[in-house]
């Protein structure tokens, strides 16, 4: 069962939940790996607030308690607008374990990224921002450890998309203090296996070239709709990790510049010292890789693609069927640049790893669609058809002008 602050016992009677006689229970907003998030709202300010509960076992273990203190530490030593801001921690007479952060409107990018890919301007300006608020935090010592789409929120503001990083919650503060609490044992792998750099499974600690990586595999999966190592379980992810170069980007999305392709790979590299050294190169790298030209847009077939490039919430995005006819080269070219979207519905849920199946299964999207990476539509038959007659006009048009000139210079 679900534990809620009234599990905790802050409020007698069935009347309005309290927590902490000071903050009223409005409605639950989600729930994670370490406990239950509510909106709320201060009694006595009327502020708006979001708090999160810790789950009740975690609650009576110290080392949990200690880790949530230590987020709203962390968390709230880094005065940065790329960072939820915390406003009170806390524990009840009855044991709940609470976090009050400013209460954020808008989703997470784990929310929006299960829509599909997004262009490549509005993945780099979250990338960006993301970037420098860790790089904020780095040189405040305070390494996230757990950088993932659901831990990046994303609220509107005035000049546009705002990112705001969630859950310093295994947060590593850089000082002694921490050593001391024990809680950074080596041993302890922590994080979610999806975006783990291969080191940490070899019990190197967490520091600035695994958030590095961690914000590479999701430019990786912002581009293409999921990240590029899925598994059964926990542990086949990490394998895969260690031992698989991941498929380019542009292997799965066309219309990726190489320069986008190369700040990737650069960022998820399998060495640490292979990386981008700091959030602020990697940030400026971003930065410089402008908007694609002319090139092709869309998702590229992949012959087989398999259940191991499913998408977030189980969706296979990369099984599908051409649309169309496919005659010739360039028309199979013209298809394949169309080719993404949602899965097909035979498509199977369950996350797989294995061969690429023998059968070329591709993806097909509406021609109606946009890029994933600049929000263009891909071209379509009907544009090179008429591209096809104005040549062959040119042509004749050509021939005509030789002949006319040949006849009047007889
Ligand atoms: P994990 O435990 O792995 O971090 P999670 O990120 O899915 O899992 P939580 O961090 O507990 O879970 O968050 C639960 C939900 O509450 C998410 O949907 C998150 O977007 C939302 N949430 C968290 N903090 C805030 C906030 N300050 N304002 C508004 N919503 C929030
Ligand atoms: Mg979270």
């Amino acid at each position: 069962m679900t534990p809620s602050p009234r599990d905790h016992g802050p409020s007698a009677g069935g009347g309005p939940v309290l927590l902490d006689s000071r903050y009223q229970i409005v409605r639950t907003l989600g729930r994670g790996g370490m406990g239950q998030v509510y909106e709320g709202v201060h009694t006595v300010l009327g502020k708006p607030v979001a708090i999160k509960v810790l789950n009740r076992q975690l609650a009576a273990d110290e080392r949990s308690r200690k880790r949530l203190l230590r987020e709203a530490r962390a968390a709230s030593a880094i005065h940065h607008q790329g960072v939820v801001e915390i406003i009170d921690f806390g524990e009840t007479p009855h044991g709940a374990v609470f976090l009050v952060m400013e209460l954020l409107q808008g989703r997470d990018l784990g929310a929006i990224i299960a829509k599909g890919p997004l262009p490549w301007p509005r993945a780099r300006e979250l990338l960006r921002q993301a970037a420098g608020a860790l790089a904020v935090a780095h040189a405040q010592g305070i390494i996230h450890r757990d950088i993932k789409p659901a831990n990046c929120f994303v609220v509107d503001g005035p000049d546009g998309e705002v990112i705001k990083l969630l859950d310093f919650g295994i947060a590593k503060i850089d000082d002694a203090t921490d050593s001391t609490t024990g809680l950074t044992a080596t041993g302890e792998i922590m994080g979610t296996a999806s975006y783990m750099a291969p080191e940490l499974t070899f019990g190197t600690p967490a520091g600035v070239a695994t958030d590095v990586y961690a914000l590479g595999i999701m430019a990786y999966e912002l581009l293409t709709g999921a990240p590029p190592f899925r598994g059964k379980n926990p542990y086949d992810v990490l394998k895969r990790h260690i031992e698989e170069e991941p498929p380019p980007v542009s292997s799965v999305v066309a219309g990726v510049p190489p320069a986008l392709e190369a700040v990737v790979r650069r960022a998820i590299a399998k060495k640490p010292e292979a990386r981008f050294s700091s959030m602020t190169e990697l940030e400026a790298a971003l930065v410089a890789v402008s908007a694609p030209g002319a090139e092709p847009m869309g998702a590229l077939a992949r012959d087989g693609g398999s259940a191991d490039r499913m998408g977030p919430m189980g969706t296979a995005r990369f099984t599908g069927v051409v649309e169309g006819p496919a005659q010739t080269g360039a028309t199979m070219a013209l298809a394949t640049s169309q080719m993404v979207g949602p899965a097909s519905a035979s498509a199977s849920a369950a996350p797989m790893v294995g061969p690429a199946s023998a059968s070329a299964v591709v993806p097909s999207m509406p021609s109606s669609s946009r890029s994933p990476i600049d929000g263009t539509r891909p071209p379509s038959g009907g544009r090179v058809g008429l591209a096809i007659v104005a040549a062959v006009l040119l042509m004749l048009g050509a021939v005509g002008l030789g002949a006319w000139l040949l006849l009047r210079g007889s």
